[in-house]
């Protein structure tokens, strides 16, 4: 593959950046410090597919989950997470990570992000999700979590679109210190009770069924047969929404309109730290591992 136009190591590359970016929010002239980090200021090599990415973020158009979908912007979190940078998808830096990502995945190494990339992006994260590999080993659909193993959540825990009651006691301290810890670090979500909130936590598999029938809305049959959320572990998390669409509509501007707000982006590089792993197709559903392998996959994403 190309290499980068500086000789460090990829690894100390990289933990120079970082550094190089979190200092540069410290002091004056921040934009400046963080172009040259990400390489605005000095394109190099890979000028050529930060354009491309800059230009795919909002023009690409794909199928990623059945329906048309423009851009992949709903992703970034995500990727940047994984790629290990700060730097923007328009960026060469940005390009250069996705480019080592390739080579390590033995990808066509281009620097540019297209649907095979996202692919192996997607594998990564659903191997992260024990719920999903179980199911893929054919293993039997986990028992519902029995009652006595559940606790209520508090009146403003509770999303007033969706009223849900009970978590797995675990994972409701789980939530209760991911959602403390959300708003002391973020003003913005402090500011607004409603961010956070649970619109959907334990689901009783039988009324699961009766709800798939009545609506018609089986999610391809999951629900009913075999729904996370039936574990107490699987929690869905109120992060906006598109005035006139539903809390969890999984349409593409939904899903890119939470993906561009600061609790989802918090969730995306904190929830590890309670236990919690994304779903990539659904920003607000998490689901809590503990501290497992799976989370410490995403406080030290990919390499
Ligand atoms: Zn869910």
């Amino acid at each position: 593959m190309p290499g980068g136009e500086q000789g460090f190591a990829a690894p100390m590359r990289r933990t120079l950046l970082l550094l190089a970016a979190t200092a540069g929010l410290a002091v004056a002239g921040q934009t400046r410090a963080q172009d040259d980090v990400c390489g605005a200021s000095h394109p190099g090599m890979w000028g050529g597919s930060a354009e491309t990415n800059a230009n795919s973020l909002w023009g690409l158009t794909w199928s990623p989950f059945g329906t048309i979908e423009y851009g992949w912007e709903t992703y970034l979190p995500l990727i940047q997470r994984e790629l290990a940078t700060p730097c923007g998808p328009g960026t060469p830096a940005f390009a250069e990570a996705l480019a080592r990502f390739q080579e390590r995945h033995d990808l066509t190494i281009t620097g540019q992000f297209d649907g095979a990339t996202f692919q192996v992006f997607r594998g990564l994260w659903q191997e992260r999700r024990p719920f999903i590999m179980a199911r893929v080993r054919g293993e039997a659909c986990p028992e519902a979590a029995s009652q006595r193993d559940l606790g209520y959540l508090q009146l403003d825990e509770e999303h007033a679109d969706r009223i849900t009651r009970l978590l797995r006691f675990d994972v409701l301290h789980a939530y209760r210190a991911m959602r403390a810890a959300a708003r002391r670090e973020v003003p913005e979500i402090a500011a607004d009770p409603e961010l956070l909130q649970v619109f959907s936590g334990w689901r009783d598999p039988a009324a699961d069924a009766a709800r798939c029938e009545a609506e018609k809305n089986c999610d391809g049959q999951r629900r009913a047969v075999c729904s996370p959320h039936r574990t107490g572990t699987a929690v869905d998390l109120y992060v906006g929404h598109v005035q006139g669409l539903g809390v969890d509509s999984t349409s593409p501007v939904s899903r890119q309109h939470m993906s561009r707000g600061p609790t989802y982006r918090w969730l995306v590089a904190n929830a590890h730290r309670f236990g919690f792993v994304p779903y990539v197709f659904e920003p607000w559903h998490w689901e809590w591992t503990g501290p497992t392998p799976e989370t410490e996959a995403y406080s030290h994403p990919s390499d």
